[in-house]
């Protein structure tokens, strides 16, 4: 049964007042979708969707996914989960059932309604990668009882989810690995590397530089990741991903605290502190399926996301 009207699919986005979330539903409004924000406000904030309230295809709802959802919809964007690590280490225990009683929960609801689901996963899957750059078929390199684990392996788990609803349910799956996506609507005090070195250059305070600063990441601005995300839901039923979205424009974070110096035109010195636990070392992705089978690669340089990114995060020091 379909529950489509006049041609609009209403569709569901959990952890929609995040970073992502937010980003994702301005993009399904402004192509005419209805969509129903589903957030327990935990690292998300009202002020991510405030500019949407009173618009006729747009509805909030404040709810943990962690318990049942029953709602009608006709597809299902789940990405809610803390994704920064001070946040998800801060109550790892929520962040494990946030994974995984969470995606229980979406499949659940998915398998009632017969409709299409996507998951936001992630490189955390390939934990400490021995392989390099990590193409999909790298099963990983992930402590299971470290402090990233409760986030590492609760994606992991809610990938072997989806992939058992699919296999047993014929449920359509989308799962896509995200690597390190930065931009506006990241919140200030997120403590993911690049709002925190923005912040600190700007507040001219020092910036925190964990380890030496040669690990490596890899950084896509957000709307080259939208994009990403729309072309995989859209896609034909046999492309379940998982699939690597990602620039692979490698940086150490050095070469990331220099750039932000240098757009910012701040004096900021680096202030060494130790390396986290389990940190890894290095992270590129292997874009290769997602060119060939979505069509897609990042347009965005990383010199001019930050520009983007710095202008958003003035505003706190107005
Ligand atoms: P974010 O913290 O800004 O957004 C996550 C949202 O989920 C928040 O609004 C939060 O309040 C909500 N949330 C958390 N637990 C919830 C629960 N139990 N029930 C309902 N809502 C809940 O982070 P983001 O960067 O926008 O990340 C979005 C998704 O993408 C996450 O699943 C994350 O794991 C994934 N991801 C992001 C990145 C990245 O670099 N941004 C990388 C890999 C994966
Ligand atoms: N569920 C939900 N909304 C629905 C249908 C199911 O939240 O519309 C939840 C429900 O809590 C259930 C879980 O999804 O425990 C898994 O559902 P499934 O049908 O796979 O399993 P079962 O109901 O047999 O536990
Ligand atoms: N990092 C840093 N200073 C900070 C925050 C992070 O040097 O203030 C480092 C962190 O140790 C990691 C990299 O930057 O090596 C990326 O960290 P982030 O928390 O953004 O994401 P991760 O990819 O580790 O999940």
């Amino acid at each position: 049964m379909t529950r489509q009207y006049f041609g609009r699919k209403r569709i569901l986005v959990t952890g929609g007042a995040g970073f992502l979330g937010s980003h994702l539903i301005d993009r399904l409004l402004d192509r005419g979708d209805e969509v129903l924000c589903v957030d327990n406000l935990f690292t998300g904030d009202k002020s991510n969707i405030d500019h949407l309230s009173g618009h006729p295809r747009f509805e909030f709802m404040r709810h943990d996914i962690c318990f049942p959802l029953y709602v009608e919809v006709d597809q299902i964007f789940n990405l809610a989960c803390p994704a920064s690590p001070v946040h998800y280490q801060h109550d790892p225990v929520q962040t494990t059932k946030t994974s995984v009683h969470g995606a229980i929960n979406m499949l659940g609801l998915a398998k009632r309604l017969n409709c299409r689901i996507f998951q936001a996963s992630t490189s955390e899957v390939y934990g400490d990668p021995s392989v390099h750059p990590q193409p999909e078929e790298y099963w990983g390199n992930v402590n299971p009882i470290g402090i990233r684990s409760c986030y590492d392996e609760g994606k992991r788990c809610a990938e072997t989810l989806f992939f058992d609803y699919h296999r047993q349910h014929d449920l359509e799956i989308k799962v896509v690995r995200i690597f390190n996506t930065y931009g506006p609507r990241m919140h200030p005090a997120d403590g993911r590397v690049v709002s925190n070195f923005i912040m600190q250059a700007l507040a001219g305070e020092d910036i925190t530089m964990y380890g030496d600063g040669s690990q490596s990441r890899s950084f896509c601005f957000y709307s080259d990741l939208i994009d990403g995300f729309l072309k995989l839901m859209d896609s034909p039923p046999e492309v379940t991903g998982p699939i690597n979205i990602g620039n692979p424009v490698e940086f150490t974070i050095r070469e990331l605290a220099e750039l932000v110096l240098e757009l910012t035109g701040a004096k900021s010195k680096l202030l060494f502190k130790p390396l986290p636990q389990d940190d890894p070392t290095q992270r590129k992705p292997d874009i290769t399926k997602a060119r060939e089978l979505l069509g897609w690669e990042p347009k965005v340089q990383l010199r001019e996301g930050l520009l983007e990114t710095i202008a958003y995060f003035r505003r706190f020091f107005d």
